[in-house]
């Protein structure tokens, strides 16, 4: 089968690779229908060394379910189904808690271990604990929407959570990806009231008032914190969602946050600690979040999208076939595209 691989920063190719096939009898064999890029596939397409080993990439995915083990009850050949971005038990502790991420059998697509989507196939372990099916038919106009259950929707929705937005609070909004576009539709659909998005892209600053930011800061360090104090009443936000991951992000999410105030985080941090302990400690601020049990969100974020409450499928504003996810990687690193969806 066709799928693709990463060999290195920028060397990411389209190749024949073995078959997906069942190899445990928990396991579906899934053929995608539609994957995407992610923002996070951007780290290693950037620092990915020559030495490390090639992975097919790839961990978000609707298909159609081609076979399953001899143990999978919950799904059968034919349905039509979603895929989170970890696959898990359904049935360990971590997992009845409503954290999937940190699952005791579980693991991450898209990785040297486990082959991701980017293909025309994937292996799904755990399949009756990772898979839901979708009531809809495999043409439905809602796709791009459904697709970003994988992770954008439920990871936008998990920094809202963990940064405890509620109705009627104060919200920032850090990193205008697809990701923070998607905490944007979350902080909205939690009910907030003021919605600031931090973020310097035109497309994707229009997409996010359109999704209910209430105000932009396009400035950067020091002047984005002024900025957000002032339209926030003084004091900062009650809610930071941290969509990014750098030490800078990080460092602004302190600073914005007022006395009593919640950080999510849900990008991939790219520092070794979270900087400003002694503010962090007299402002009693909480910093929670870390990868979004996208499974968990499932059953909540679902029917929003199907009668039309959110739309997350307009972060997707470019689609290519397997031959066209070079360029597409490409894309997104220039900032050319928020977010690539993939028809193999
Ligand atoms: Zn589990």
């Amino acid at each position: 089968m066709r799928a693709t691989v990463m060999y290195g920063a920028g060397d990411v190719r389209i190749e024949n690779v073995p078959d997906a096939i069942i190899e445990d009898t928990t396991d579906a064999l899934v053929r995608v229908t539609q994957a995407c890029i992610c923002g996070s596939d951007l780290w290693p397409y950037k620092d990915l060394q020559p030495g490390e080993p090639a992975r097919v990439m790839g961990h978000e995915a609707i298909g159609i379910v081609e076979a399953v083990g001899a143990d999978v009850r919950t799904v059968k050949a034919g349905d039509l189904v979603v895929m989170p971005f970890a696959f898990s038990d359904g049935t360990c502790d971590y997992c009845q808690h409503g954290l999937q991420t940190a699952c005791s059998h579980g693991g991450f697509f898209g990785n040297p271990e486990v082959p991701g989507a980017q293909a025309e196939a994937v292996r799904v372990p755990l399949a009756d604990g990772t898979l839901y099916p979708l009531p809809v038919g495999v043409d439905d106009t809602l796709m791009p929407s459904l697709l970003t259950l994988s992770d954008v929707l439920g990871t936008g929705h998990h920094a809202a959570m963990t940064a405890r937005v509620r109705p009627g609070t104060t919200v920032a909004v850090i990193g205008d990806g697809a990701v923070g576009l998607c905490g944007v539709i979350a902080a909205k659909r939690l009910r907030a009231e003021q919605i600031i998005l931090l973020g310097r892209h035109h497309d994707r600053i229009a997409l996010a008032r359109d999704f209910g930011a209430t105000d932009v800061v396009s400035e950067r360090g020091d002047e984005a914190v002024e900025r957000v104090k002032e339209l926030s009443g003084g004091d900062g936000v009650h809610s930071v969602l941290e969509c990014v991951g750098t030490e800078q992000s990080i460092l602004t999410a302190v600073e914005i946050a007022r006395p009593g105030a919640a950080i999510g985080r849900v990008g991939v941090p790219h520092y070794n600690a979270i900087p400003q302990a002694q503010p962090t400690f007299y402002k009693n601020l909480t910093v929670g979040g870390g990868p979004a049990p996208a499974r968990a969100y499932l059953d909540e974020l679902l029917p929003d999208i199907l009668d039309g409450t959110i739309e997350p499928g307009r972060v997707f504003d470019r689609t290519v076939d397997l031959d066209g996810v070079p360029d597409g990687y490409r894309a997104m690193n220039d900032r050319e595209a928020i977010k690539v969806l993939v028809k193999p």
